[in-house]
């Protein structure tokens, strides 16, 4: 038999015994050094968050439709780690496909690099957050040669997102043909259907709501290394 001794985690003493269970069913400690700062402990819970490819792990099952409980109790996590590292990626997402940005030359001369868009076309999707008196509307813009999308923006009120795409899309496209088409069978609009699905589980968020569609249009359609922002 092999016995491991626990000690605890923020005093070091081997005074610690056995307290029950957490909600997911993981082994909690009352540490009896009576000078600790903290009474009762995990130990996996403090490690599994820190464990190495977690944190990946969380945006990829969100980005598969997991609800913030499922990733949760699958990665033995708690649900404030899950929302905190999603809300962590908001600042490095990007609402204009990196590979057709403009670039200002401090001069008049804007050079457009990577592919060139001649034509774009705009559409949009409706969801709702919570609840569906509480619309989210996200309108997104592809070129007509590529299928590439362009840029993307989420919103409340549809004719306000309609307006902020077009003020995006400006310096990619000039005074290109942009207008509303059929709707297109795009890739990641089966994605998106599953999230918003699933998004009564758990988008309560609208932040929640952007960031985990925003993650998955920059991941999928620009090609950006989600998991390095
Ligand atoms: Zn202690």
């Amino acid at each position: 038999m092999c016995l491991t001794q626990v000690l605890c985690t923020t005093c070091g003493s081997n005074q610690v015994r056995p307290f029950g269970y957490s909600t997911h069913d993981v082994p909690r400690y009352y540490c009896c050094n009576d000078k600790c700062e903290i009474k009762t402990f995990m130990l996996e819970y403090r490690y599994k968050a820190c464990e190495p490819g977690v944190k990946e792990k969380i945006i990829d099952m969100a980005i598969n439709g997991s609800g913030i409980r499922d990733t949760s109790k699958v990665l033995g996590i708690s649900k404030t780690t899950v929302i905190k590292t999603l809300k962590k990626k908001k600042s490095g997402l990007v609402k204009v496909n990196p590979n057709i940005q403009t670039i200002d030359l401090k001069s008049d001369a804007i050079i457009h690099v990577g592919l060139v868009c001649q034509e774009a076309e705009l559409d949009e999707q409706w969801s709702y957050v919570h609840d569906k008196s509480n619309q989210r509307w996200l309108w997104y813009a592809v070129d007509h040669a590529t299928n590439t999308v362009l840029a993307y923006v989420f919103g409340k009120r549809k004719d306000e997102v309609f307006k902020e795409l077009k003020t995006l899309l400006k310096p990619i496209i000039g005074k290109a043909n942009t207008q509303k088409i059929e709707r297109k069978n795009l890739n990641f609009r089966t994605w998106i259907k599953r999230l918003a699905r699933k998004t009564i589980c758990f988008s309560k968020l609208e932040k929640m709501h952007d960031i985990v569609i925003g993650l998955l249009i920059n991941k999928v359609e620009f090609g950006v290394n989600i998991h390095a922002i």
